[in-house]
């Protein structure tokens, strides 16, 4: 069966994405759409060049026009975080773009799954959703499927143990108030500590594990100048769930439906990603303070939202 990719933005990010797309075997046909179109055809041309390494895939720069049919739209375009800046701090100028992009592209565009990646992905995953005028589950963001990675990655490090064997989360805004669910961590089916005691290693310093995931983005930013392969393979992840509609729990972003009491904003809570895009939210037992947290997440979205009007 045919399935096509339109990738909006082919910069660091949306080139890589078009990468990993291109080795997952998921799809046949990848369209580079960019405002620098010189950079959409190189990359193109680059990639389709390695499909006889791959099998084929058809890669090509396009206009809006070419994404009619695309199953899925993966949003990449506009600016990254320079160094020192938040991702918050890049909302006007993005909602800029996303807002003339989108208005071409529903023009022509027969609807499928919106998958936003441009930061400040929770708002502009919402604002996406204002525009588009799709149905909520349509409308994802990569969110903290990211975030969710490195926080598994840096717990197999400290208990020594596969990160696919290691279930944990985080929710919340893709961004500084993010919440790690620490109550829900678990390894073989108990929770990290008890996992560790067992083990005979030592608990994982919290503290040190949060800011790292924190500041993970910052830290790559400031040595190479901005993140594309992690952020990419999660992206080849959320596409898989959709189009093999395999029913993954996934902390993408989306509009709040209600879970907690929440609404009227776009945040990450553990999700199930079929096709169609999200199709149930997952609302944790949380703890406590995680709760809090969340909300206290959900506000800060809602304050930059109103910088756009929104
Ligand atoms: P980049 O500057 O390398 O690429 C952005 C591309 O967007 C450029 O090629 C540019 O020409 C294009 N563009 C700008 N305005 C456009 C328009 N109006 N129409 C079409 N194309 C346009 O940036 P990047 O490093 O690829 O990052 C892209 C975005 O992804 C940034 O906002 C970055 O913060 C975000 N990002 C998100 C995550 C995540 O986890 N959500 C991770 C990494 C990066």
């Amino acid at each position: 069966m045919a399935t096509k990719i339109g990738i909006i933005g082919a910069g660091r990010v949306g080139a890589t994405v078009a990468y990993t797309l291109m080795l997952s075997g998921l799809v046949t046909e990848i369209v580079l759409v960019d405002a620098d179109r010189a950079k959409a055809e190189g990359e193109a041309m680059d990639l389709a060049d390695g499909t006889a390494f791959t099998g084929p895939v058809r890669i090509y720069m396009g206009e809006y026009a070419d994404c009619r049919d695309a199953s899925i739209i993966v949003f990449c375009a506009g600016v990254g975080q320079r160094p020192g800046e938040s991702r918050l701090d890049l909302l006007q100028r993005n909602y800029e773009v996303l807002r003339d992009v989108l208005t071409a592209l529903m023009r022509s565009w027969s609807g499928g799954v919106l998958l936003m990646v441009t930061n400040p992905v929770d708002v502009l995953t919402y604002a996406a959703y204002k525009i588009a005028g799709l149905p909520a589950g349509q409308v994802m963001g990569s969110g903290t499927v990211l975030d969710s990675a490195r926080f598994r990655h840096l717990l197999s490090l400290y208990t020594r143990t596969d990160v696919r064997n290691v279930h944990a989360y985080v929710i919340g805004e893709h961004g500084e108030s993010e919440v790690f669910v620490w109550s829900k961590a678990t390894i073989a089916g108990v929770d990290i500590d008890e996992f560790c005691r067992r083990r005979g290693i030592p608990e994982p310093d919290r503290e040190y594990i949060v800011a790292r995931v924190r500041r993970a983005a910052a830290e790559i930013i400031s040595r190479k100048g901005a993140t594309n392969y992690a952020v990419s393979l999660a992206v080849r992840r959320i596409v898989e769930a959709v189009l093999h509609d395999q029913h993954s729990v996934l902390t993408v972003s989306g509009p709040l439906d209600g879970a907690y009491g929440l609404h009227g904003t776009c945040v990450s809570l553990p999700s199930i990603v079929g096709a169609n895009g999200r199709r149930q939210v997952l609302a944790l037992p949380l703890d406590p303070g995680e709760e809090a947290a969340l909300r206290k997440s959900v506000a800060v979205l809602q304050d930059a939202q109103r910088q756009i009007g929104l």
